[in-house]
């Protein structure tokens, strides 16, 4: 099995991971990232991307993940294709094994390993997606100018996405699965005031309802559930918001987590709780979850590993000194 010794191994291959990629290899690291099963992250996923800066026509997710690869690799980081499976973060350097049995052996540890919407699971769901079903209503939010759309779920996140759709759609329903919310009182204020929303009340999804021409979403059809009663609610888009799962199954135990599951960091730097490992985007990140976020934390996390490695080099002792150093310890046994 074959051993792979960078000073910076980055573990995901999403904006988050090859932007410290980029950072990293431009500070002479040579770092070596560890792609997964979705080499690019979750923007190979979509198509549309109108908010990734620097970019006036709309760019298609894949494309720009492309570029950021050959970026990534144009400046010297090593793109490898393995899924980890295990990590050892108990002493330095740090080790991940691959799926093959390969060996990653890093000085320093970038986890950028993302998250992923968690989905309600109907078959229609899976087949009206990026027709018309998103998890994303500031990525998608913008495609819906002036039609109808709902949203699914009663947490921050379900009412976050149902105000900011408000921006673009003078109807807006929140759909939940109960009578009352988990969300923070203030956001359930802001939510009950808007005159562009309503709810649905205890209300479960049956269907994702495709038609028309192109063929998109057109409705749902849910299920009352305490009367049992079916209906229909027409819409031209389906946000789901009913949680995220952070990639964290590895870190269990091994890293702090909050009490979501997302890595903690220190406020205000891409630092975990074991020194010499420092996360970025989605996964330590409940909040914004955007390219553009994940990026930035990218950048953060090579920064603070570059500062770490300065820091801990500043403090090894000069070769001589410590051949010295071994000299007088010697000549003290001997006596
Ligand atoms: P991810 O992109 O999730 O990448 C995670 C990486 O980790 C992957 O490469 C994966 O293979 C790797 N990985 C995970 N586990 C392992 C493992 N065990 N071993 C090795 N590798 C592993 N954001 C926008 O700003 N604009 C948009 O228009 C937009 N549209 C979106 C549309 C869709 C359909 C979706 C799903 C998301 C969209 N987003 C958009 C959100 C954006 O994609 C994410 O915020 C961003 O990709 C997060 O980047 P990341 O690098 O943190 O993680
Ligand atoms: P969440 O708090 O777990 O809420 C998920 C919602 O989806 C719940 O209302 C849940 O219903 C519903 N749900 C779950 N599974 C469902 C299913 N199968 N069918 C229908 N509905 C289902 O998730 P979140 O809103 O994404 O928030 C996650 C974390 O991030 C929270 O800690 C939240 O506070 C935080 N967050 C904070 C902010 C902020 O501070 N501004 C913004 C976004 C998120 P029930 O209520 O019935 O369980």
């Amino acid at each position: 099995m074959a051993v792979h010794r960078t000073r910076l191994l980055i573990l995901g291959s999403g904006p988050a991971g090859l932007s410290a990629a980029i950072y990293g290899a431009r500070a002479g690291l040579e770092p070596i990232v560890v792609q997964g099963m979705q080499p690019g992250g979750q923007l190979t996923t979509t198509t549309d991307v109108e908010n990734y800066p620097g970019f006036r026509e709309v760019i298609q997710g894949p494309w720009l993940m492309e570029e950021m690869q050959a970026q990534a690799e144009a400046v010297g980081t090593r793109l490898l294709w393995d899924q980890v499976v295990d990590v050892d973060l108990s002493q330095r350097p740090f080790r991940l094994t691959g799926d093959g049995g390969d060996a990653y052996v890093g000085d320093t540890l970038v986890i950028a390993t993302g998250a992923q919407a968690r989905w309600l699971g109907l078959d229609s769901e899976e087949a009206m997606k990026g027709k018309g079903v998103s998890a994303c209503a500031t990525c998608d939010g913008f495609f819906y100018r002036g039609k109808k759309v709902v949203v699914i779920g009663g947490g921050n996140t379900a009412v976050e996405e149902a105000l900011y759709l408000t921006n673009h759609s003078p109807d807006v329903t929140l759909i939940h699965r109960r009578d009352s919310l988990r969300a923070e009182r203030i956001l359930q204020e802001r939510l009950f005031a808007n005159p562009r929303i309503r709810t649905l009340w205890n209300k479960r999804i049956e269907r994702f309802v495709g038609g028309g021409e192109p063929a998109g979403l057109v409705g749902l059809d849910v299920v009352d559930t305490v009367t049992g009663a079916p209906s229909h609610v027409p819409t031209d888009g389906a946000f789901v918001a009913i949680g995220h799962l952070p990639a964290t199954e590895l870190f269990r135990g091994k890293l702090t987590l909050d009490e979501d599951n997302y890595i903690e960091v220190e406020p205000g730097t891409a630092r975990t709780s074991v020194p010499g490992v420092f996360a970025c985007g989605d996964v330590m990140d409940k909040v914004y979850r955007q390219a553009i976020t994940a990026a930035g934390t990218g950048c953060m996390a090579a920064l603070d590993a570059e500062r770490f490695l300065a820091h801990e080099a500043s403090r090894v002792p000069e070769p001589a000194a410590e051949v010295e150093e071994q000299e007088r310890e010697r000549s003290i046994a001997a006596w």
